[in-house]
């Protein structure tokens, strides 16, 4: 089976800041006309930003047919956040062919969204798509700015969680403390590495939840610089479900692949 991604090139058609730290970038042009989304609601693509050829991840945030929209973290350092936070409207990128992990079993009675504010774009898509009574517990640094504007669907039931400050995380101090919804749901989580690492053995050892009730995924690590080398979810992805993996025993080998050797 082969592991290589389609490539599209893409020209960044509009940037817009939609807060402090996030920035929306639109994508287009004839490089796409080939793309094709999943439909699934959490799917992401590789991207390359000009004079790099590492790719870092981001979520569909939504396409049109022609216009892909990405939204994008701008934290401190690092190889798409310093592009993405100045002017690139004009620029030619590179993307890979979407890939989604979001698998809510059909007889879910509830959903529960948790994320940073990477994982917003995807649980805002998620949320706008899914007809269950949905949950959020979102930990952003820009809250009452998002909170104002229609970034999540209005009737969203949301949390907004400040973060402890320094580009930490308490989201899994957060889901400990979770009252549960009864009956059969879907637990969709992602953020920064070593919280979904706690998380996941959290709801394997004392929630006891089956694989198939939830989904986290780590998207970036809180390591102390630039990452050497950012590693393709989408190989990892594609042989894992080749090979019959549940989508939890994936992304755990995805966490383990991106430790530092
Ligand atoms: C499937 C998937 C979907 C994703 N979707 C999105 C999305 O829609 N929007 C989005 O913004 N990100 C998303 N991410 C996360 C994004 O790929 C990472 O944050 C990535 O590391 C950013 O690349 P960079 O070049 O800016 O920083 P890097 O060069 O990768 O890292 C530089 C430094 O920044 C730190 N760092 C990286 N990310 C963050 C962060 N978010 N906050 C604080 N410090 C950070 C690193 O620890 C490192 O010290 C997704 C990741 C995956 C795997």
């Amino acid at each position: 089976m082969s592991t290589r991604a389609q490539q599209y090139d893409a020209e960044v058609l509009r940037r817009e800041r939609l807060s402090d730290h996030l920035v929306r970038l639109v994508l287009g042009g004839p490089g796409l006309t080939a793309f094709e989304s999943t439909g699934i609601p959490d799917e992401w693509v590789g991207l390359v930003v000009p004079s790099q050829f590492q790719s870092r991840y981001y979520t569909v945030r939504s396409w049109t047919g022609s216009e892909l929209t990405l939204d994008v973290v701008v934290h401190d350092v690092g190889l798409v956040t310093e592009w993405a936070a100045r002017d690139v409207v004009g620029e030619t990128v590179t993307i890979t062919e979407p890939k989604g992990s979001f698998a809510m079993p059909a007889g879910a009675g509830w959903l529960m969204l948790v994320g940073d504010l990477t994982a917003l774009p995807a649980m805002a898509r998620i949320a706008s798509t899914t007809t269950v009574p949905t949950r959020i517990w979102a930990e952003v640094p820009d809250a009452p700015s998002l909170q104002g504007s229609a970034y999540l669907p209005a009737d969203a039931d949301v949390t907004w969680l400040e973060p402890p400050g320094d580009g930490q995380s308490r989201l899994a101090e957060a889901v400990e403390t979770i009252d549960w919804p009864a009956g059969d749901g879907y637990f969709w989580m992602a953020g920064e590495s070593a919280q979904m690492r706690a998380i996941r053995k959290h709801l394997m050892r004392d929630r006891k939840l089956p694989s198939t009730a939830y989904d986290v995924m780590g998207y970036w690590r809180g390591v102390a610089q630039r990452q050497p080398r950012a590693v393709d979810p989408g190989p990892i992805w594609r042989a894992g479900k080749a090979a019959g993996k549940t989508d939890e025993q994936i992304w755990a080998e995805y966490d383990d692949a991106r430790e530092p050797q």
